[in-house]
């Protein structure tokens, strides 16, 4: 990942805060604190390799996952998450995200990254650089 973003000339890469995030009820478990811990070594050796080439602070951003996955990026209500693109039922961690508002479906990793990059430009204060937010 780090030498694709060299290769394309990425200057800041945006993570989901998956560390202190709170698991979903049932989901307290082993496997999750395994996640939490895994997140914070990818994102640790991530900002290592990217100083080591020059990068101030890495150039390594996190932002609240809750605020990102709920937004629709283009009109900014809350939408819900269903099972597919046609779906309008709410389905909890469903693939798929709806805006009632827009009428619109989007992939949910596209929804959330599209948000990501909007809280980056405004440098809205859930984002912080270099740093666990
Ligand atoms: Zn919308």
């Amino acid at each position: 990942m780090v030498w694709f973003c060299e290769e394309h000339e990425v200057k800041t890469i945006v993570f989901e805060n998956l560390k202190n995030y709170s698991a979903l009820s049932g989901f307290k478990d082993l496997s999750w604190n395994l996640t939490a811990n895994l997140f914070s070594k990818v994102f640790e050796t991530v900002r290592y390799m990217r100083r080591s080439m020059g990068h101030k602070y890495g150039g390594v951003w996190t932002v609240s996952p809750a605020w990102t996955s709920q937004t629709c990026h283009q009109c900014g209500e809350i939408g819900i998450r269903v099972s597919d693109e046609i779906s309008t039922s709410e389905m909890k961690r469903g693939e798929f995200f709806y805006c009632v508002e827009c009428d619109e479906h989007f992939h949910a990793d596209i929804n959330a990254s599209r948000n990501i990059i909007h809280v980056q430009q405004k440098k809205m204060s859930s984002a912080v650089p270099g740093r666990l937010a």
